[in-house]
């Protein structure tokens, strides 16, 4: 074909394709439609071929239906049903009913069961490491955490971590800022710590130890009557929602405002060998629907410490901040904290190194950003 009938033919057809597309649109929509509905109908019987059903066991480490946690895993349970069609079932085990809930971790890594849903700081004892994945003392809210995991280099060290273990953890979930906890009296300064028994886990309560307090580890059951006995003098918890639930305010009314877990996770950790030998698409749709539960629990506490702080205030609780002594010396302890763990473990220190250098480049933007956002608005 000569160069210029090329022209001149291509043009033709391309301004008729044009005209035909205008005047016939709507035709031309139901078309499309049509065309495809077959693909996807084609598709279907394929993802249907492929993917031969699979079971897969998921245990908890939070009561069956426990408000946000664990509706939050049931909702993920159906969401993966549907998106497989029906292609990958999961059966939810909730805390104690087959594995106990502090033992999901090892059950996880043994085969026994395939993912579990749980919080890594409950495994420091196993590496000291992990509690720093969860967050730690005036570190990362849940935004930033979020972008170190995924951007800032902290998934890869996590799963290099827990690959010793033949896990492979993602991300399933985060409760933000929680609340500094309920105190029975008022802490005016930092004296007042001082001999002070409360429930507090982690690295705040070894930030907590240096501020004077004897951090005391209890079961979620008997805390309310510790504290209403005055066994314990004060205790953290999450956050108003949850923390409403538990009656505290009935019995501690001072409610300060918190810098100890400023946005820790909730995980959803697989057994490795067994996810890597699932389908492209089950673990396509696994990590999507892991990613959908992570940010959809962070809106709802969100969401819900919001009603139910303007309900703790009408119950008559008393809101307050950590006098700026507490806080100044609290800063110095976690400096002694990260010096010791640091010292003792080297997995601690360059998780550290990778999370605190990410915080300090968060911190140089939020505070031009969000910081001021905050204040103005
Ligand atoms: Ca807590």
């Amino acid at each position: 074909m000569k160069r210029r009938d090329f022209i001149t033919t291509s043009t033709a057809l391309a301004a008729g394709g044009l005209l035909s597309a205008c005047n016939d649109n709507n035709r031309r929509a139901i078309d499309y439609s049509k065309i495809q509905e077959k693909k996807e109908k084609k598709l279907a019987s394929i993802h249907v071929n492929y993917n031969k059903k699979v079971t897969l066991k998921l245990a908890t480490s939070w009561p069956a239906h426990f408000p946000i946690m664990g509706t939050g895993v049931e909702n993920f349970v159906q969401r993966v049903n549907t998106a497989s069609g029906g292609s990958l079932e999961i059966k939810l085990y909730p805390k104690n009913t087959l594995i106990p809930a502090l033992a999901v971790f090892d059950a996880c890594s043994s085969g026994e069961i395939d993912i579990f849903h749980s919080g890594p700081y409950y495994w420091k004892g196993k590496n000291s490491a992990f509690s720093l994945f969860s967050g730690m003392p005036f570190g990362m809210t849940s935004e930033e955490i979020n972008a170190w995991m995924h951007f800032g280099g902290g998934y890869e060290l996590w799963r290099e971590l827990y690959a010793k273990y033949n896990l492979y953890p993602m991300l399933g979930g985060n409760t933000n800022i929680q609340m500094g906890g309920w105190f029975r009296k008022e802490i005016k300064e930092l004296n007042d710590l001082n001999g002070l028994k409360m429930r507090v886990p982690g690295l705040g309560g070894e930030v907590f130890a240096k501020l004077g307090v004897n951090p005391i580890l209890l079961p979620a059951g008997e805390i309310y009557t510790a504290l209403e006995r005055g066994v314990i003098d004060a205790t953290e918890w999450v956050g108003p929602y949850l923390d409403m639930k538990m009656g505290f305010y009935k019995v501690a009314p001072y409610y300060y405002s918190g810098w100890h877990e400023p946005g820790s996770i909730l995980e959803l950790s697989f057994n490795k060998e067994r996810f890597s030998k699932l389908s492209i698409e089950h673990r396509a749709i696994l990590e999507m629907a892991s990613e959908e539960m992570n940010a959809k629990m962070t809106y709802e506490f969100q969401a819900k410490n919001s009603l139910a702080l303007s309900e703790l205030k009408g119950k008559g609780v008393i809101l307050k901040s950590f006098p700026s002594d507490v806080i100044s010396a609290a800063k110095k302890g976690l400096i002694d904290v990260v010096k010791y763990e640091s010292a003792k473990n080297s997995d601690f220190k360059e998780v550290y190194k990778s999370a605190s250098s990410f915080l300090n480049a968060s911190k140089s933007y939020s505070d031009v950003s969000l910081k001021k956002y905050l204040t103005l608005r």
